[in-house]
C-alpha cells in the first residue's frame, strides 16, 4: 500500500476527530473552544492561531461530513464527498520543514482557520487512501454498542474493532479463542 507516514499521521488525527462526535459516545467530546484547543495541542496541529466559537461550530460541521465518508459503499461515492470537502477548503500545497519534521507538504493555506485547515489535510489523506484503492480500510467498529471509526492499517486488513479499551479487549479475547480452537484442532484425540 502506498500510504506515506504523513498520510498516516493525518489519518490518526482524522480518527481522533471523528471519534469525538456525540453519535459515538453519547456526549459531545468537543463541547467548547477549550476542548478544541486541547485537541489542537494533543495532535500537534501547526499554524493554528487563536480559536473562536465559529471555529468550533465549523469543525463540528466538518466532522459530520468527514464521518460520512466512512459510511459510503463505493469509491465513487467516497470520492464525491472527499472532492467536495477539499474543494471547499481551497488548498495551496507547499513544501515545508518545521519544528523537528522533515520536508513534507502542507495542503492548507498558510494560517487559514482550523476548519479549512483540517478539511484540506484530512480530505487529502482520505484522497490518498481512495487513490490507493484502499477504501475498505476506512472501518466502523463492529462491536454492537460501539460507533467509533478507525483506519485499518494492518497488513491483511483484518481489524474489526476499534482500539478503545472495551473493544480492544474484545479483540484480544477473540484472538485468544481462535488460537485455542486451532490448538484443539491439532491436539491428538
Ligand atoms: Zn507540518
Ligand atoms: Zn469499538
Amino acid at each position: 500500500m502506498l500510504i506515506t507516514h504523513d498520510t498516516e499521521c493525518a489519518l490518526s488525527i482524522l480518527v481522533d476527530l471523528l471519534n469525538t462526535a456525540p453519535e459515538v459516545c453519547g456526549d459531545e467530546r468537543l463541547p467548547d473552544v477549550a476542548a478544541l484547543d486541547a485537541f489542537v495541542v494533543r495532535q500537534e496541529i501547526s499554524e493554528i492561531d487563536s480559536l473562536t466559537e465559529d471555529d468550533l461550530r465549523q469543525v463540528q460541521e466538518l466532522r459530520s461530513r468527514l464521518r460520512e465518508v466512512f459510511w459510503t459503499e463505493s469509491t465513487e461515492a467516497a470520492a464525491e464527498l472527499v472532492n467536495a470537502i477539499v474543494a471547499a477548503a481551497g488548498t495551496t500545497p507547499r513544501l515545508v520543514n518545521h519544528d523537528h519534521h522533515d520536508w513534507h507538504i502542507h495542503y492548507f493555506a498558510p494560517h487559514v482557520a482550523i476548519a479549512p485547515h483540517l478539511a484540506a489535510e484530512l480530505g487529502m489523506a482520505l484522497a490518498f487512501i481512495l487513490m490507493a484503492g484502499e477504501r475498505e480500510r476506512l472501518r466502523r467498529c463492529e462491536a454492537p454498542d460501539c460507533a467509533r471509526v478507525f483506519v485499518d492499517l494492518s497488513r491483511n486488513r483484518s481489524r474489526r474493532y476499534c482500539d478503545s479499551r472495551t473493544c480492544g479487549n474484545r479483540l484480544h479475547v477473540a484472538a485468544y479463542r481462535a488460537r485455542q480452537r486451532s490448538a484443539e484442532a491439532v491436539a491428538p484425540a
